[in-house]
């Protein structure tokens, strides 16, 4: 018999299976809104003409010489992705208290902040506090390292928003010094976002409970298509002197997907801590990883430190967000002219890469089975999956499931 005799078969990724079932489906006109992954208006991916531009200019310069990066990463897009999420006129950058670990994207970006966590925070029952629905990696992440996991509410279905009073209350009753993962901006999956008024809220609520922060953006610019209004949400933690994780993931905003450039901001409370949490991280790193990769990360480095290059990414970010936006109305506009039951404009209300349309379970089902449009089954859509040629279609789809 085997050693492994007794291994049970884990469940498939809900994400990738369903990508896997839209790729092998057969039907002309199969929608993929499941998979949160750009798309052109004719539903293909996107280079991004700025990354095209990055790749070539390292090409012709020679620079890819497949060296190994230091542990904690190349230090000029370190150095700029702090500056771009805590903005370049940051005190804590001043002060020289805040620090970063490139990691593999945003997902080891949340890993090797909640495994530092697990090792090194000073209360050891600590547990983490994840939104309500949240992206389902942060339950495994914080599990897999030992951190139990509470949910705070977050979606009202009623008002199809925000349950801020649930989430206030939640952190009122945590024990004090608890873990709250936050989503800065884009919510995933409902696409609904705190106010500069509401997050004003639940700093307070944070601060008056000595909770830690650990934000995790994965839609800076993708969102609003401002950089800077991306980042309210952490520029004004960092403001009112949080100490916090900021998880950055550069898959979406520079269309970055496979390359996994990431890396984790700290900010801490004075220089020698911020030291001594990179050095933790890189000895916890050297045994996972020992060093990221190096391609997506001088990509993002070259495009960063260039006025010009930056400016024209500005301008592709802003392709991708009006894009999104459009179908956003176009797909609200045509449940309007259908009739729908309902009301939709929570469609148009939410921000960033995905729409929690409301739809339930069964017509989730209905959607891929009978009419081949593929959505997670809680009723997320990715925005991206629509275009002007299938819009109608998903729309009367939408509307059969519902009447
Ligand atoms: N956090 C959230 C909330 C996300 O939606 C994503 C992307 N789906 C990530 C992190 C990280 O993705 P990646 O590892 O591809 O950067």
């Amino acid at each position: 018999a085997s050693v492994f005799e007794n291994v049970a078969a884990a469940p498939a990724d809900v994400i990738f299976a369903l990508t896997a079932d839209y790729k092998a489906d057969t039907f002309a006109d199969k929608v993929n809104l499941g998979i949160g992954a750009y798309r052109t208006e004719e539903g293909k991916p996107w280079v991004l003409p700025v990354v095209r531009k990055a790749n070539q200019i390292l090409v012709d310069d020679g620079t890819l010489d497949h060296e190994y990066l230091p542990i904690l990463g190349l230090d000029t897009f370190r150095k700029a992705a702090i500056n771009l999420i805590l903005g370049a006129d940051s005190a804590a950058i001043a002060d020289g208290r805040a620090g970063s670990a490139q990691c593999i994207s945003g997902t080891g970006a949340v890993y090797a902040g909640a495994y530092f966590l697990s090792k090194h925070y000073p209360n050891k029952n600590v547990a983490c506090y994840i939104s309500k629905p949240t992206w389902a990696n942060h339950r495994a992440i914080f599990e897999g390292v030992g951190i139990p996991v509470h949910e705070y509410p977050y979606w009202n279905p009623a008002t199809k928003g925000l349950d801020l009073d649930g989430m206030l209350q939640t952190m009122q009753d945590a024990p004090n010094g608890s873990i709250f993962l936050l989503h800065p901006c884009a919510h995933n999956p409902t696409g609904v976002d705190p106010t500069p008024e509401q997050w004003e809220k639940i700093a307070d609520a944070m601060k008056a409970k000595g909770h830690f922060a650990f934000f995790d953006t994965a839609y800076q610019g993708f969102a609003s298509g401002s950089l800077d209004k991306d980042a309210y949400s952490v520029r004004y933690f960092a403001k009112r002197g949080f100490e916090m994780f900021i998880a950055q993931s550069f898959s979406k905003n520079f269309g970055l997907y496979s390359e996994r450039a990431g890396n984790l901001t700290i900010v801490a409370k004075s220089p020698e801590v911020k030291n001594r949490i990179e050095s933790q991280i890189a000895k916890a790193q050297r045994a996972n990883i020992s060093n990221p990769p190096a391609y997506g990360a001088r990509i993002v480095s070259l495009v960063l430190n260039d006025g010009t290059l930056y400016k024209e990414w500005e301008d592709n970010l802003t392709t991708m967000s009006d894009r999104i936006k459009l179908m956003r109305q176009e797909l609200v506009d045509e449940l309007t002219r259908l009739g729908t039951p309902g009301t939709w404009n929570h469609i148009t209300d939410q921000i960033g890469m995905f729409s929690f349309t409301g739809l339930n379970v069964t017509q989730s089902k209905a959607l891929k089975e009978k009419y081949h449009i593929y959505l997670t089954e809680n009723g997320r859509i990715s925005m991206a999956g629509l275009n002007t040629k299938n819009v109608k279609y998903v729309a009367k789809a939408v509307h059969e499931v519902v009447t």
